[in-house]
Order: C-alpha cells, then sequence, then structure tokens
C-alpha cells in the first residue's frame, strides 16, 4: 500500500517524545491546576454576585485555553491508538489526560448552581462581547442546571451509579458479548460468537441467513432473564432520577439535552407514520424478489440485493467524491482535495487498527483526521463521503469558539448524510439498471432502519418506561412489548410470525442510563439532512451559504433556531414530509425495478 493512504499526525504532534507533546502536557496540568484553585477562590456564589461580568469572562477564557491543549492532547493519543490498537503509550496518554481533567467537572457544577441563581444574566450578558459571543453556551448550562440536584447529592447519586446503572450496563455487554450460539454450520454443530451470527444476516445464501436468525433467537434463552434484570434495573433508576431532578418524564429529558421539544417530536413522528405504507411497499417488493410470496421475513431484512461489479481504486475514488463534492461548492470540493492531498485520511486495511469508520475534527489545528478501512467497493468511496461531512461540518465550525462547537447527537450526522446523498444520487444517475437497483435497495435499506426500525424502538421504550414507573417487567412481557412494536412499525412489509423479540437485549443503546431515547435522534438527522437536500435542489447554489451558516450555528443554537437559519420550520409537519417524500419516491423506482430486475437476484 502507497503512503497516500496513511495519515499524518505531524500537524498536532511530532510524536510522544517530541518537545511540543511534552510542553503541552505539562501546560495541561499547569492550566487545570490554575482553573480549579480559581474556581475555588472565585467560582462562589458570592464572587458571582459580586463581580458577575469579571467572573464569567474569566471561566470561559480559561476554560477556551484549557480545551485547546486538552483536545489535542487526547484526540492525538485516541488517533494513534485507533491507528496501531496495541500502542501501549497512546493508551496511557490517553488516560492519564482523562483522568487529570476529570477533576474539572466539578468546576462546571460550580458554575451551574452560581448561574442557577444569578437573577439577570441576560443583562450581564448584554455587557460583554466574549459573553454575548457565548450567550447560548450559558443559558444552556443555566437551563439544564435547574435538573441538577445539590453537589452533595450529585456525587452520591456518581458513586451509587457505578454499582447500579453502570454496573447493570456493564453485565448486559459481558452477556452479549460472551454469548455463543449453537449453530448447524458447513455440516456440523458449531458454537459461534453472537457477533458473527448476527453478522451472517447479510450473508448472500438465503438458507445461511434463516439458519442464523433461529440459531441467534435460541441463544438468548441463555441470558434472557438477566438481560431483563438489567433492562429493568437501569430504566428503575433513570425513572427514579428524572423524577427527583425534576423532570417530567425520561422523555423530557432526553429532549431538553437534544436542545428540542415534543412539538417537533410530534411533528416528525406524524410524518414518520404517514410513510409507513411506503415503506411497506419496499419491504413487500424485497420479498417478492426472495422468493417469500408477500411479507418479508425478519431475517432477509438486510439480505443483499443485485449486484455491483465495479470496484473503485483508491485514487479514483479520490477523484469521484472531489468532482462532486465540487459540483456542491468550492468550498466543499477543496476540503475533499485538501484532506486526500494533505492525508488526514488513514484509509489502508492492516492488521492492529480498528474496524468501522470516524471522522476527528480537529479544532485546536483547524483540521481533521478521517480512519476507514477502503475494500474498493462503492460502499467504500459512501463511507468515505460520509465522513467527509463529518469533516465539511468540522471546517464550518472552525472559526466558532470551542464552547460554541459541540453539537447534540439529532444534529451531529446531518452533515454527513448529506454529503453521502451528493455522492448516491450522482452514483444513480450514471448507473446501469442491474446497479441501480443494488444502489437504491441500500439506500432503501439503509433508510429503513433509521425510520421503521428506529420507530418500533421508540415506541418499545415508551411502553417500557409507561410500565416499568410501577414494576418490574418479566421476559415474557418484553418480548411481547417488543413484537407488538415491531408489528405497528413495520406492519404487513413483515412476516408476522417471524419477527425479532430479543431486539432488545441485541441493541445496546437500551443500557445506556445516561442516554434514553437514543433512537428518534437518528431520524432527526436523516431526514434533517433529507429535508436539506430537498432546499438544495429547489435553490440551487444559492443554497450553499445557508447550509454553511446552519452547519456554523449548530454549536450554538436549538435545533429549531439552526433550522430557522437556512429557512425551515421543525414543527412543521410539511417540512418532514418533504424529506421523507425522497425516500418515498425511491420506494417507487425501486418497485418498478424489481418487477423486472429481479430475478437475478438472490
Ligand atoms: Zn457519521
Amino acid at each position: 500500500m502507497t503512503e497516500e493512504m496513511r495519515w499524518t499526525l505531524d500537524a498536532l504532534y511530532d510524536g510522544f517524545d517530541g518537545e511540543a507533546f511534552r510542553q503541552d502536557l505539562k501546560k495541561c496540568d499547569v492550566l487545570t491546576e490554575k482553573f480549579s484553585q480559581w474556581a475555588k477562590g472565585n467560582l462562589t456564589k458570592e464572587e458571582v454576585i459580586r463581580h458577575p461580568k469579571e467572573v464569567l469572562e474569566e471561566y470561559i477564557t480559561q476554560k477556551q485555553e484549557l480545551s485547546r491543549v486538552t483536545s489535542a492532547l487526547t484526540q492525538y493519543a485516541a488517533l494513534v491508538s485507533s491507528a496501531e490498537t496495541g500502542h501501549a503509550a497512546a493508551r496511557g496518554y490517553l488516560e492519564s489526560v482523562q483522568k487529570k481533567t476529570a477533576v474539572l467537572a466539578g468546576v462546571d457544577t460550580r458554575l451551574a448552581a452560581c448561574l442557577t441563581d444569578l437573577a439577570d444574566l441576560e443583562g450581564i450578558i448584554g455587557q460583554s462581547s466574549l459573553l454575548t459571543e457565548h450567550r447560548f453556551f450559558l443559558t444552556e448550562i443555566r437551563r439544564l442546571g435547574r435538573y441538577r440536584l445539590s453537589e452533595p447529592e450529585e456525587t452520591v447519586v456518581a458513586q451509587l451509579q457505578v454499582t447500579g446503572s453502570r454496573a447493570w450496563a456493564k453485565l448486559h455487554e459481558t452477556l452479549t458479548a460472551g454469548l455463543s450460539v449453537d449453530i448447524a454450520w458447513e455440516g456440523e454443530q458449531k458454537s459461534l460468537p453472537w457477533t458473527v451470527v448476527r453478522n451472517l444476516a447479510y450473508d448472500a445464501d438465503p438458507a445461511v441467513r434463516q439458519t442464523a436468525y433461529q440459531a441467534e433467537l435460541a441463544a438468548y434463552g441463555k441470558v434472557e432473564e438477566a438481560a431483563a434484570a438489567c433492562l429493568n434495573n437501569i430504566k428503575g433508576e433513570v425513572i427514579t432520577l428524572a423524577a427527583k431532578r425534576g423532570y417530567a418524564s425520561p422523555l423530557e429529558q432526553a429532549l431538553l439535552e437534544s436542545r428540542m421539544d415534543g412539538g417537533i417530536l410530534e411533528a416528525l413522528l406524524g410524518a414518520v407514520r404517514d410513510s409507513l405504507p411506503s415503506f411497506r411497499r419496499y419491504f413487500r417488493a424485497k420479498a417478492r424478489m426472495l422468493g417469500h410470496g408477500n411479507s418479508l421475513p425478519f431475517y432477509d431484512i438486510f439480505a443483499p440485493v443485485g449486484s455491483l461489479a465495479g470496484r473503485y481504486s483508491y485514487r479514483e475514488a479520490r477523484d469521484y467524491i472531489v468532482r462532486h463534492f465540487y459540483s456542491f461548492s468550492e468550498r466543499m470540493g477543496a476540503l475533499a482535495e485538501q484532506a486526500f492531498d494533505n492525508r488526514w485520511i488513514d484509509a489502508e486495511p492492516r492488521r492492529g487498527k480498528v474496524g468501522g469508520a470516524f471522522c476527528s475534527n480537529l479544532h485546536a489545528i483547524r483540521e481533521s483526521r478521517i480512519l476507514s478501512n477502503f475494500d474498493s467497493s462503492f460502499n467504500s468511496v459512501i463511507t468515505l463521503a460520509h465522513e467527509l461531512g463529518h469533516a465539511y461540518h468540522g471546517l464550518c465550525l472552525h472559526q466558532e469558539s470551542a464552547l460554541n462547537s459541540r453539537y447534540p447527537m439529532p444534529i451531529a450526522e446531518t452533515a454527513s448524510t448529506f454529503c453521502e446523498t451528493i455522492v448516491t444520487r450522482a452514483a444513480l444517475r450514471t448507473a446501469e439498471p442491474g446497479e441501480k437497483l443494488f444502489i437504491l435497495e441500500k439506500d432503501l435499506s439503509a433508510a429503513a432502519q433509521v425510520v421503521v426500525d428506529i420507530y418500533s424502538r421508540f415506541l418499545f421504550e415508551s411502553e417500557l418506561f409507561r410500565l416499568r414507573e410501577s414494576r418490574s417487567l418479566a421476559v415474557e412481557e418484553l418480548k411481547e412489548l417488543m413484537l407488538q412494536a415491531q408489528k405497528e412499525a413495520y406492519g404487513d412489509g413483515l412476516d408476522e410470525t417471524r419477527l425479532h423479540p430479543y431486539a432488545w437485549i441485541a441493541k445496546p443503546h437500551y443500557y445506556n442510563a445516561a442516554r434514553n431515547y437514543y433512537n428518534f435522534p437518528y431520524t432527526f438527522g436523516l431526514l434533517l439532512a433529507l429535508g436539506l437536500y430537498a432546499e438544495y435542489q429547489k435553490c440551487g447554489r444559492e443554497f450553499v451559504p445557508r447550509y454553511d451558516a446552519l452547519l456554523a450555528a449548530t454549536g450554538k443554537n436549538s435545533l429549531a433556531d439552526v433550522a430557522r437559519i437556512a429557512g425551515i420550520d421543525l414543527y412543521s409537519g410539511a417540512f418532514w414530509r418533504q424529506s421523507l417524500s425522497q425516500v418515498v419516491e425511491n420506494v417507487e423506482i425501486f418497485v418498478k425495478l424489481s418487477a423486472t430486475g429481479g430475478q437475478t437476484a438472490g
């Protein structure tokens, strides 16, 4: 493999032993100590009431300085470690910097307490340009600070969670990671890891997919009681804490932390419900292609359909992406060019490197780094476009303060999905019918996961929270709840007798006590990106500056205000329906193509 497929991190540091890294490490210690000492003497209710402007300005100045150093150090160690997982020094530095900065959580708790008691925050912000720049940052701390318990209470909660929800989550992880599945494999009875068997859902052989599904379902019996205990106890803790903190419900908490509200969620879910009949048409067409009559069994949801013979060299992938990014704007094209040509990307698959792909935006040096495992397939071209979308988001945030560049989960995948859409649409325009079927199906399958499957998870979690309020749920009830949710979401698209009653064990999201309803943000992200793409189709180049302004504002506004920058009203069902109408159109094309081109698929 050539050097051009490996990233260079020199712009960050020239190594752990280099002068620059060692100096920043020292600086991190000095600044952390300075910040906590300062907070002890100055970040008190009395001082904040006496000199609010000065104290808040000092907090922001120190926090920014510290944030530059700590993020550069941790990102560097994390990047080295992901490209070389056995790098002991990288892991060591990562842990030690995280430990050093953990003490700063106490400073933020103090700030929240001070801000909650401050009478005229708006008036104080208005007196200073630095504070005005950080208006959202400060008001959000105050807004969420209302739900914080007292400092000693928070400490006890954090300590008890180690043996509570976090321990239960750890147990769930251990159970699933260690779960072995007994399966008839190549003529003999074998015991395979659970993750390996779940991946067989993508196998080209229908018998393999079906056998894997049956074996997977049978295996859950071994852990169902323990997994149900994990889920009941985690959700029980969440309910207790949310009530103590003053949230109306765990859903209200999830919405507030996502910077949105129930009105937006209802508009989104209404459009989702309206789109379900179309998705069911897609599932039924796929079922017919695979010879299932008129409804798809759960185990064929991910079955490959059609094929794509085309292979891409890394150079070809580069040229393809750069060309289509330029079709959107100079700035986007130049970003992609810079990322490829200045070696921001580690695309070479090799031993000792983490799997999958990610993008890390390095605000400290105004650059990004992308890790992927490029295998010359069309999918891996799309993956690069996706990650470059994250880098573009980073580029738009570079001129913002570090404290204004953190955005919530629902908007995290918008820029990446947008770039994916640009490249996928371009590929669809030039594809042969057989390839078109493959690309469309891949796109619809992904959208169905984010819209239909996520909807079933939302329904399940809502019912779970409602019932858990008063009691624990038995394994049979959890299975029944999941089946009901899947029936309501998938309707006659899936075969009712072959669903997935154990999806609550398979998906780890339900077990994260800090992130409840970790489902609707995915739908929000996809549909916002599609809605923005529809706007782009309508307005052409005139849309570009609005898009850039929207991305630049993602770290310092509510989601409704972010969208308003591009002229979008998130409370309007019409906006979400317009996003979904693109999927609906693709379903119609797919249904037609599948009727003629489906014979060879399997
Ligand atoms: Zn992503």
